[in-house]
């Protein structure tokens, strides 16, 4: 056996201390049954065995090498000894008894667990026997030693425990239980924790839940249905009744059950819970006013535990995105996957940043598609709520905001002033130039990329002999295929027309409303797009209008999203604007077309339509530049007087109508004819010699007097005087007195035979006035 075993055992149950082990009885009676003197109880220490109990002796310690108990130790096995006498050898044992002559010695070993720590032993000063029966009952007193010591043991340390626990903040129940609880011991201090009187419940006979509010009774009659149900360990928090303050106890159960699995008994610890459940109130009215908080604010929450890739989530924040919240599944993928692909990297990098500990939170605003395919802004605040001992994240928490509402109408407001600043820079282009196609181009690009587009046109709706089409002042760069090469290079020119109504566009047309379809294969119109047009997903057909009177649209195709009212009402400015500068085009064009009416009437005789004086005048002066040689004529019809006086005024128009219609039919087109005024017209022949305008004049004069005019289907003859003049070099310095020396020409016709052709002949009139070379030579016809 090993010593130091022995020591620690000896010294755990705390053998060798100086406290009386309550052994007096038994040593006494020991002594008494076997007829000795002296019994003793020894234990062995380092270099002696001491007495612990004993009677008939006031020897305290044994010497350890000699004495008997030594033996005993050592061997393990009881030891007897009958007459000293008789064994020399064992005479030194019972050395260190003092100055007894003792001749009987028996001796058993005395154990704990199982370890042989000392003796229980008798002495007697004459030889005597002793019977194995008496030995084996000596064992069996020393196994009762035994017991007894550790029972003592047992009893000091609970002794010891009970006083501690008294001082303490727990209090200690048991019951015993036979159809009710029967308070069977509870510790000292329960008035310091509970408030409850310790004699009012042990000495008065009251029942432990007599000191309890009714909520508690009723709480505390749950618990032990519990533990009557079975239930071994159990917790429950009891209000105490009190005058002046509130107090709240946490008790915690263990039953005991017999063997039929009846409740037995119940230990109970009780710790004052007061202002644990204080804190607890606190927090929960925190909690709940936080929640009420959140729920008031519109925020969603979320709770991402990262190792486990759960988050959990609140009911607004499946709301936000239209999830049911029973099939929302807390991975972070559910969450991503929602993400705008053109938000995610910066959704990422906030993420990353702030999990790295480079930012003080996690912040970010980006798009989540909601369950019904619409986007939804979102503005995120959380930040890492707990982390591992190396400091690593283990949950963020947070926050989602819809701030959809807020992000449309910045986002409307922007694109708003987008579309103002190009309908001005549209205006602004199209009054440098009165240029509608190039203002419409310029506009369009802008207009493709604020629509969100990919591509678009702007038409002009044209009525020509009662028939419809629109004329395509801006088209998108398409590339389209060599088929449709004709359509780009009609479009460059300008005179790319749709008249091919029975497509989506031409819906547009023919009701004069607006056309959204975000499924083109499902619209009754889809069709008739130009051979090689990229395909076409979604359309917004929009219509132009000058007050009532529709003059055009706008064509968009393929937005990223889907085309909506909204796009219409956003894109109404920039429609009312093209109606202003449609409007614009249509008024230049009626000036313009005016003006040319003006023009015409001032330079034309309302009668036979030829030119009119000023408009002959303006001629000649076109003619100076080109400074070519020409010949000037008067024509006056003969006797027209007559005329007049013989059919009437109105013969008489009819008769200037037919000589300028003679005169026209006989001239070329670069040649010039004019009515002066009356029965006289002026006839230029540019670039021409003076033999070829005899000619001419000659084939005029002849072609009159060879073909009348007619008057109610009866012929008028007539004939002209015609007064000529060639000059080298048209020149508006001396147009007047070209004229002038026609005219003097023409007079001589008259007063000739008329109905001929006079050259001016200068020497006969006015030689001294002309720089011309005058002719010489006069040319009657006769
Ligand atoms: P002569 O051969 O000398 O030229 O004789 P004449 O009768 O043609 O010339 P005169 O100057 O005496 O008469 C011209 C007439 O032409 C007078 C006028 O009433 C007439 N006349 C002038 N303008 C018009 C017109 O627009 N319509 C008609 N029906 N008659 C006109
Ligand atoms: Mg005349
Ligand atoms: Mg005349």
């Amino acid at each position: 056996m090993p010593e130091t075993l022995r020591k620690k055992i000896i010294q755990r149950y705390e053998l060798l201390d100086s406290y009386d082990l309550g052994l007096a009885p038994l040593m006494d009676a020991l002594a008494t049954l076997y007829e000795v003197p002296v019994a003793l109880v020894t234990i062995a220490d380092e270099d002696r065995s001491v007495v612990r109990a004993s009677y008939g002796t006031t020897l305290t310690s044994m010497p350890q090498s000699t004495s008997l108990c030594r033996h005993i130790i050592d061997c393990g096995q009881p030891l007897v000894i009958e007459d000293l006498s008789l064994e020399a050898e064992s005479a030194a044992l019972f050395e260190g008894m003092g100055n007894e002559a003792f001749r009987f010695y028996t001796g058993v070993p005395l154990q704990i667990e199982e370890v042989v720590v000392g003796t229980v032993c008798l002495f007697d000063r004459s030889p005597r026997c002793i019977t194995a029966k008496q030995i084996e009952s000596l064992e069996q007193i020393s196994h009762l030693v035994s017991n007894h010591l550790c029972l003592v043991k047992e009893h000091v340390q609970l002794k010891l425990e009970h006083s501690l626990l008294d001082s303490s903040p727990a209090v200690l129940l048991t019951w015993h239980y036979k159809n009710c609880l029967l308070l069977q011991s509870v510790s000292r201090n329960i008035k310091d924790v509970t408030a409850i009187e310790y004699a009012q419940l042990i000495e008065h006979d009251a029942c432990f839940e007599d000191f309890l509010t009714v909520e508690s009774q009723q709480e505390f009659g749950f618990w032990l249905q519990n533990h009557l149900d079975g239930v071994e360990n159990a917790e429950c928090h009891l209000n105490i009744k009190h005058p002046t303050r509130t107090v709240w106890l946490r008790m915690l159960s263990k039953a005991f059950f017999d063997q039929n699995g009846k409740l037995h008994s119940i230990q109970a610890i009780i710790t004052d819970n007061t202002a644990h459940k204080y804190m607890e109130d606190r927090l929960s009215g925190t909690n709940k006013q936080m929640r009420l908080l959140i729920e008031a604010s519109g925020l969603g929450t979320w709770d991402w535990n990262i190792i486990a890739d759960a988050t959990k989530v609140n009911k607004r924040w499946c709301d936000i995105l239209g999830v049911d919240h029973d099939f929302y599944d807390g991975t972070s993928q559910f969450w991503r996957q929602r993400i705008h692909p053109a938000d995610l990297s910066k959704v990422d990098d906030a993420l990353d940043s702030h999990l790295c500990g480079r930012s003080e939170a996690y912040m970010s605003t980006y798009r989540l598609k909601h369950g019904d395919g619409h986007w939804v802004w979102v503005e995120t605040y959380g930040c890492v709520v707990e982390r591992n001992e190396l400091g690593q994240p283990l949950r963020l928490a947070g926050t989602h905001r819809d701030i959809t509402e807020r992000k449309e109408a910045e986002l409307f407001q922007q694109k708003q002033g987008q579309l103002l600043s190009f309908i001005n820079n549209a205006r602004a282009a199209y009054l440098v130039d009165n240029n509608l196609p190039r203002a419409c181009q310029a506009i369009l690009p802008e207009l493709i990329d604020i629509a969100d587009s990919q591509f678009g046109f702007i038409g002009h709706l044209i009525e020509e002999q009662g028939k419809r089409r629109l004329l395509i002042h801006a088209i998108s760069e398409l590339s389209w295929n060599s088929t449709s090469e004709q359509l780009l290079d009609l479009y460059k020119g300008g005179e790319l027309y749709f008249d091919s109504f029975d497509n989506l566009f031409g819906e547009v047309i023919k009701s004069g409303e607006e056309v959204i379809s975000n499924r083109m294969h499902v619209h009754t119109s889809s069709r008739g797009t130009p051979g090689g047009h990229p395909p076409i997903f979604s359309f917004l057909g929009l219509p132009i209008y000058i007050q009532d009177r529709l003059v055009g649209m706008i064509g968009l195709a393929n937005k990223a999203e889907e085309y909506s009212h909204k796009d219409v009402v956003f894109l109404q400015p920039l429609l009312d604007a093209l109606g202003g500068l449609y409007y614009a085009v249509e008024l230049e064009h009626a000036r313009s077309e005016a003006e040319e009416r003006l023009k015409y009437l001032a330079m034309t005789d309302a009668l036979s339509g030829l030119p009119n004086r000023r408009a002959f005048i303006d001629h000649c002066r076109s003619l100076e530049k080109e400074g070519a040689p020409y010949a000037i004529a008067i024509i006056d019809i003969d006797h027209f007087k007559v005329v007049n006086d013989t059919y009437g005024h109105e013969a008489g128009d009819a008769v200037i109508c037919h000589i300028a219609q003679c005169m026209k039919s006989n001239l070329r087109t670069d040649d010039f004819v004019a009515r002066m005024g009356g029965e006289e017209f002026a006839v230029i022949i540019n670039h021409t010699e003076r033999d070829h305008a005899e000619k001419v004049l000659e084939n005029i004069r002849c072609y009159i007097d060879s073909n009348p005019a007619k008057w109610e289907k009866k012929p008028i003859h007539v004939t002209v005087s015609i007064g000529a003049n060639w000059y080298r070099k048209a020149s508006m310095q001396n147009l007047k007195r070209h004229l002038h020396d026609a005219d003097k020409a023409l007079y001589m016709a008259k007063n000739s035979q008329r109905n001929c052709l006079q050259w001016y002949v200068q020497t006969l009139v006015d030689a001294s006035t002309t720089h011309d070379e005058p002719q010489k030579k006069a040319q009657n016809r006769h």
